[in-house]
Parts: C-alpha cells; structure tokens; sequence
C-alpha cells in the first residue's frame, strides 16, 4: 500500500525552446542533464533540439523579418528601451538563475547581467549608429549616398560561462539593426534564455523576432547549414570556433567565431607588486577561472618573482569557496564532474612535467556540499612553455607562473601563443607599458587593469586562434556584422536634362 510519505520520483523541469513567442518542446526526444554545480544534484532537463527544431525557428523568424525590417527605427529603439528597464528590473532574476546553473557567486552574475545591459544600452543608439553617408553633388545633378540593410534571419550559438552576457553581445544589436534571432545557448545553462525571451515580449518584441533553440551538435550543425540563416555568431573553445567558421564559411555565411584564451598578465620588477598580485588574484579565480579573459598565465620578468609568488599564493589561499548563493562566497564550483576532474587531471600533469606547486586545490571539501563540483585555487610555479598545463587552456582555478629575464622575452612569450584574446601588464613604466600595447599580437590590453573586456561602445574580439572571422562583436564592428551596405548614385534630371547613357565612365 503506498503512503503520502513513500518516496515519489518527481520528474526535473525541463527547459522548452522558445520559438514565436510561446515555449515548445519541438520534435526532438533527446534531452540533457543541467547540474546544480554547488550540489552536484540534476536539477532539470534540456530539450536537445533537432534539425527540424531548427528549421521551424528559422521559418518563424524568416516570417517575422518581413515585418520587422521594415518597423521605423524610432519603434525599434523604444522596444530596446522597453527591454533595458525590464532586464534592469530583472538583474537578480537572471542572476539567481545564472548562479543556479553556472555556480558562480550571486554579485558575479549579477555583474554579468550589468555588462550585458550596457550592450542593450548601446543598441538603444541604433537611429544614431544606422545613419549613411552622403555626398552632394558628386557630378553635375548626381548625388552618392549610402545605407545599411539587414541581414535576415541571424544565428548565435553561445558558451556556457556567461549565458546572459554573451548572448546579448548578439542578439540587442542585431534585432535593432532589423534582422530576427535564433539564439542557441549553453546546453549546460540554458534557464536565463527563456527569461530572456520573456523580457523581449513584455517589451513588446513581435512574437518569431526573438528565438531560442536549446541543443547540442546536432542543432549547431543545423544552424550552420541551414539556407535560411544569413549569419553565425559564436563564441567557445577555439576547436569549435574554428569548426563553426569553416563549416558556416562554406556555407555562404558570414561568420564571426570567438575561440577560446589563455591570457597572460606580464608583471614587471617597477610595478606595484600588492597592487598586482591583488589583481591578477581576482582576475585568475573570480568565476572560478571559467572567464575568457581571466588571466590564467603570469610572466614574472627578473626579480619581481618570487616575491609576487609568495605575494599570489597568500592572497589566493584565502578565497572563500562555498555555493554561490553564499554571501560569504568569493568562488563557487567549476561548471560540471569533468571540469572538476579536468582542472585536477592539470595541476598533476603540471607536477609530473616539473612545475612547483605553490597551492593545490584539489580535493576541497565544502561542509554541507561535499557533492559539489568544487575545486579550490591553484597555483603552479617555475611552469616552463613546453608544458601541456600552459600550452592548454584550462579553464578552471589554476594559475601558472612563468619567469622571464626582461620585457621583451615577456612579449615574445605572449606572441607565442597560439591565443590572442586578452593580455595586461603590470608596471609603473610608461614607457614599457606602450611598448607592450604596440608589441602584442592580442586584441585586448590592459595597462594595470587585469581584464580588459571593452566597453559595449568599443568591440570586442581577440587575435589569433581567438576569434576567426574579421569582425569583432558589438560596437561599431556589431552593427557593421549585422548589417550590409548600398551605395546609391542618384540623378534626378529634368526632362530637358536628360543626358544620353554612354559606356564610358562619365568625366565630369
Ligand atoms: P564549447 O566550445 O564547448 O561550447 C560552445 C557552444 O558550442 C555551445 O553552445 C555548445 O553547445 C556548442 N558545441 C559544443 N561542442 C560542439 C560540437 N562538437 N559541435 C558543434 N557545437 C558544439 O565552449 P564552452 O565550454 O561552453 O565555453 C567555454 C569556452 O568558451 C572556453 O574555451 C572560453 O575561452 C570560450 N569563450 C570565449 C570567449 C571569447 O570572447 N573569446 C567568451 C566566452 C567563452
């Protein structure tokens, strides 16, 4: 006989696709587990779309761009605004959904979100940042002009470390500039897409302009070669940039495909060293290291090393590590068991190749969450660059230290690297800090600032295996992927002005 106490399977929620304003399941049996990191705990499922998923978005939103190209500029941008006051209201919403499914710490998610608001704001500018050129009188009763259209229909696929943030380097700007959006997010955290959805219809976005389709390879694999996307954007670790840009590329696409980092913060004997190693300490473990900029490499030149070693390790032995939701919480747990593991599998490759261990996190416990996916700060010295621990990104809570004689053997290490997302130096030198900025083959600088991630008004993008493709995302480079040019040559003649078609290329 059952009782009201016997145990009863309660089936995980699961995370729907958001397809012309409404949540669906879509076709597709497969789903995927989304973690609760802090407690290792299955907390739903995601719908893992298919081909024809994708197909039915694309086919919403290609009716949706009909309309939508054509809403005056003036109504687009007061649906942007509508969406900034509505994401604004909602910073602890998403980020308490960010932090439930990412791991990171609550003030870090909401930071997050922040970040990806200055975005919308940006976008609110479109009547501004849409105007063409003209030129009067270009010959005798001509004038030249030119303007920019959308795309069409426009792809994102996103990674699984800012599931607000990086989408909405994407989608604000390319629905203002008047194309439709398939977003598809994370597998890992997909929730906050669908608040996000949410908030564009409350803002009164035409149902189809805005999309999400939840999935894995398959439905990225759709999304690349479907005809009816004009462009994909993506961002996540270099080998599937590089599979997305090749594979888009032939395609027809335009692409822009942001890899993955390893980034280096070059510290030099003149520099503040406790203002550094405070720095690179939060830049190295906030987000447990799972930031594309993050610094995950420090150059130490000459003597500045073994002090800014000890400088490092005392400041990183104090972080507390505890579930997100913990106020006291500095840093939570990486994203999944094999990132955990992945991180763990590192600091002992590192050892086995030579390097010192300076602090060893693995095998934290947290009272209360011994099933999390925790791993605290590491930090391994004397690292050399034929190591797999510093040729590999790692993505986690581990910092390496390399030794360098003088800056240019620091610059030269930076140039070396396959990667050229992010790099900061840290000195009291002027004159050492432009001969890095001019020097480095990375898109991001930092002068004493550890991650420099441009504000939503400039572009970001980095060097290198970090990004292929030539635009870098929002910004001016933004609005210039999302859209494309004409150039018009206008005459008006009176009738008795009409002057006679010739082959040749007018003169005068
Ligand atoms: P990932 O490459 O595993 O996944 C990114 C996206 O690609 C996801 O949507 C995922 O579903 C999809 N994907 C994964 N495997 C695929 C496959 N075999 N075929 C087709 N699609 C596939 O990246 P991640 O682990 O989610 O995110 C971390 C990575 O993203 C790190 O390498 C980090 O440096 C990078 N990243 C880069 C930037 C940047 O601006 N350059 C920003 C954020 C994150």
């Amino acid at each position: 006989m059952s009782t009201t106490n016997e145990a009863r399977v309660v089936e995980p929620r699961t995370v729907e696709h958001w397809i012309g304003g409404a949540s669906t399941p879509g076709g597709s049996s497969r789903r995927g587990p989304v973690w609760n990191p802090a407690t290792g705990a299955r907390q739903a499922d995601v719908v893992l779309g298919s081909a024809a998923d994708v197909d039915l978005a694309v086919a919403t939103a290609t009716k949706a761009f009909a309309a939508w190209q054509d809403v005056p500029l003036t109504r687009r941008a007061k649906i942007l605004f509508a969406f900034r006051e509505l994401v604004n209201a909602h910073v602890d919403d998403l980020a308490r959904i960010v932090t439930a499914e990412h791991g990171k710490v609550v003030s870090d998610a909401k930071g997050e979100v922040q970040r990806g608001l200055e975005v919308v704001e940006f976008a609110c500018g479109i009547p501004h940042l849409l105007k063409g050129e003209f030129s009067d009188q270009v010959s005798t009763g001509v004038d030249a002009y030119s303007f920019r259209q959308p795309l069409g229909v426009v792809a994102g696929i996103t990674p699984f470390n800012f599931p607000v943030m990086v989408p909405m380097w994407m989608h604000p700007i390319a629905i203002a500039c008047g194309n439709t959006f398939v977003l598809k997010p994370s597998e890992r955290d997909p929730s906050a897409s669908t608040l996000v959805a949410e908030l564009w219809q409350r803002a009164g976005l035409p149902d189809g302009v805005f999309n999400v389709v939840h999935g894995d390879k398959e439905a990225v694999d759709a999304v690349l070669d479907h005809p009816g996307i004009a462009a994909v954007s993506f961002v996540g670790s270099t080998t599937i940039a590089r599979y997305v840009h090749e594979r888009a590329s032939r395609a027809g696409k335009r692409v822009q495909a942001l890899g993955g980092a390893k980034n280096h913060a070059v510290v030099l004997p003149d520099a503040d060293l406790d203002f550094a190693a405070d720095h690179i300490t939060a830049a190295a473990y906030g987000s447990a290291g799972q930031r594309c900029m993050a610094i995950s490499a420090v150059v130490a030149v000459g003597e500045a090393g073994d002090v800014l070693v000890e400088k490092l390790r005392e400041r990183a032995a104090a972080i507390q590590v505890g579930p997100g939701v913990d106020d006291a919480a500095e840093m939570g747990p990486v994203v999944t068991r094999q990132a955990q593991e992945r991180v763990a599998a590192y600091v002992e490759n590192g050892t086995e190749e030579g390097a010192t261990v300076v602090l060893d996190g693995r095998g934290l416990r947290v009272a209360g969450h011994e099933d999390g996916f925790f791993v605290g700060p590491c930090l391994l010295d004397r690292v050399d660059p034929a190591m797999k621990v510093y040729q590999d990104e790692v993505f986690g809570p581990l910092l390496v230290v390399l030794r360098a004689d003088t800056l240019d053997d620091a610059i030269g290490l930076v140039n070396a690297s396959p990667y050229g997302n992010g790099t900061a130096v840290f000195t009291g030198s002027g004159e050492a800090a432009r001969t890095f900025q001019r020097s480095v083959t990375v898109g991001m600088i930092g002068i004493n600032v550890p991650i420099p991630v441009p504000m939503a008004f400039y572009s970001f993008g980095g060097w290198k295996d970090s990004l292929f493709g030539d635009r870098h995302v929002h910004g001016s480079e933004g609005v210039g992927f999302y859209t494309r040019a004409k150039a018009v040559t206008a005459r008006w003649p009176h009738i008795e002005q009409v002057v006679d078609a010739t082959l040749h290329f007018p003169s005068t």
